[in-house]
């Protein structure tokens, strides 16, 4: 029983990554001086390592920089399924976009897909790498069609797949669609040895170091926060999983970013392998993955507008609920969230910031896909910088625009401007009196709106819920403890730190 929660849960009481956990990175001092290098890589995620690790195989002297720990982002968040079967993206790519378009997306994951399967196989990289077929189904009658639409797709563009009535493991389906060849592992023993070539090749590392702007010459000028140092190189690659900038490019009119949830469970019957996603209403992921040499199920789904669920627990328990029901849950050692990024046309944003900036690149935008995205987003950026061709640049171009996409850029930004009004107007809920241990909320203080989480220990903590990024409102996250923005998904611990950008400034303190 959850004493917080007060329900019947076997969920852990805090919320940790069971990759992170199980695996031991190395740690890398912060930046004490100011320095000069080929290419710096801003944010050290999968699409930073990869991007890194393959211009130092070309000889650039790169630093790799993080404002945090490398790799505690949202790559040490995941579910690490890798696989080019995302959703239902090929009818709807069909429908809006030309089919080679549709057609190069998907050999564009294929091939990161086997760049990360050659890497382990010919370094012999101990990361769990496994082979499955993967599965998408439906057990509602309204989405058949679209899943036989889908389908249709895979025919149309020669992908291999076959449909089914049903899956090996215990879930009821009214159709599925599988996938072969596709794979799974730890991301982070792999991300390791990538991160050990990258010392080995000349590169830098910095860790707790926020860049926070940059000026654009020959070398181009990252900073970091009040401008205490700076990294002059000749290429600068923005992987930071949200840009850091809002010009130019405008990506925050560009990107909107969902937070989801994962269980790392012990389950009671044995699993038949393979890795599923459901294409319902209510999403649910299945994978397996070894935990000291036991299996678990990582089972994840509950996706929803960041800053926007006021009962983030809730979604833990759904996923509790659905893993005890299907597979039986002896044991739940592990509960984590983290949030994705997806452009307005849902292919990520990979190539330079913009033909003003041809030696800025970007990339962002992987729509719960950056295991094989954030791959290639390694492998384009390094041919950007090469100036070396790639039959897939155009297709992630950033620069690209279509109708459709300009017609949701003006819905995000009106998106945007709602949760900005509607978070200045709202009333506080809570009186700071009836704050228990281990509660947060808004409450009222000296006559204004503040944010307010009195710790296990009785002690408040007063934050300004005020968005350092661009104003806009945060909420209180009760799973996570953190306060988190529904514009643009910055996120700040109940004590203000920033915990994930854009914003790169905590929220302001306020004294009791
Ligand atoms: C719950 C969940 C499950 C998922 N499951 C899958 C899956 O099964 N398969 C799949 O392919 N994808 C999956 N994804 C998506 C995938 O995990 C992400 O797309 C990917 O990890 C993003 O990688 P990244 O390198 O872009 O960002 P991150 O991993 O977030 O790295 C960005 C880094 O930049 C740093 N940074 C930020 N701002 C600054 C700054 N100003 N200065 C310096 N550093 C900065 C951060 O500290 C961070 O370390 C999932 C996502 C979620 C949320």
């Amino acid at each position: 029983m959850s004493e917080k929660f007060n329900v019947p849960s076997e969920l852990p009481r805090y919320p940790r990554s069971m990759w992170r956990t199980i695996t031991t990175l190395p740690t890398f001092p912060e930046l004490s001086e100011d320095i000069k290098v080929d290419a710096a890589v801003i944010g050290a995620g999968i699409a930073g390592v990869t991007t890194a690790y393959l211009l130092s195989l070309e000889g650039y002297k790169v630093a790799l920089i993080d404002a945090g720990h490398i790799l505690d982002g949202t790559t040490g968040y995941t579910t690490a399924k890798i696989s080019a079967q995302h959703g239902m993206i090929y009818s709807e790519f069909l429908t809006n976009y030309r089919p080679e378009v549709a057609r190069s997306y998907y050999e564009a994951n294929a091939e990161a897909l086997r760049f990360i399967r050659d890497m382990v196989e010919t370094n012999g990289i101990d990361c769990d790498f496994k082979e499955e077929t993967a599965y998408l189904y439906t057990t509602q009658d309204d989405k058949l069609d679209s899943l036989r639409k889908e389908f249709d797709a895979y025919q149309e563009l020669g992908i291999p797949g076959e449909w089914h009535d049903s899956l090996p493991i215990p879930v009821a389906v009214k159709g599925a669609i599988s996938m072969p060849g596709q794979a799974q592992f730890n991301p982070l023993k792999y991300l390791k040895f990538l991160v050990e070539k990258i010392v080995e090749n000349g590169g830098l590392i910095y860790e707790n170091t926020t860049i926070e702007g940059s000026v654009y010459g020959k070398p181009i000028e990252a900073y970091t926060v009040d401008e205490k140092y700076r990294v002059y190189c000749n290429e600068m690659i923005v992987t930071t999983h949200y840009p850091f900038w809002n010009v130019p490019a405008g990506y925050f009119a560009r990107l909107s970013v969902e937070r989801s949830y994962a269980l790392a469970v012990k389950p009671e019957t044995s699993f038949e392998g393979g890795m599923y996603l459901s294409v319902d209403d209510a999403k649910r992921s299945i994978r397996s993955a070894s935990l000291e040499g036991e299996e678990v199920l990582i089972i994840g789904g509950e996706n929803h507008p960041s800053g926007k669920s006021t009962n983030t627990f809730d979604h833990y328990l759904a996923l509790e609920r659905f893993a005890d029901e299907t597979f039986g849950a002896q044991e739940i050692p592990f509960r984590w969230s983290a949030q994705d990024i997806t452009t307005l046309d849902k292919i990520p944003y990979i190539g330079p910031l913009s033909s003003d900036y041809p030696f800025t690149f970007v990339a962002t935008g992987f729509n719960k896909w950056g295991m094989t995205s954030g791959t290639l987003a390694g492998l384009i950026l390094r041919d950007n910088v090469l100036r070396r061709s790639n039959p897939h640049m155009d297709t992630f171009n950033p620069g690209r625009f279509n109708d459709k996409s300009m017609n949701q850029n003006v819905v995000t930004t009106l998106k945007m401007a709602k949760e900005l009004i509607k978070g200045k107007f709202s009333g506080a809920h809570e009186k700071i009196s009836n704050l228990e241990p281990d509660q947060g909320a808004m409450v009222r203080h000296n006559g204004k709106k503040v944010g307010a989480y009195r710790d296990p220990e009785g002690e408040l903590h007063l934050v300004d819920t005020t968005c350092t990024h661009m104003g806009c409102e945060t909420a209180w996250n009760e799973a996570e403890r953190s306060w988190d923005c529904p514009c643009h998904g910055s996120r700040f611990s109940y004590n203000g730190e920033v915990l994930e950008g854009p914003a790169t400034d905590p929220l302001e303190r306020i004294q009791e």
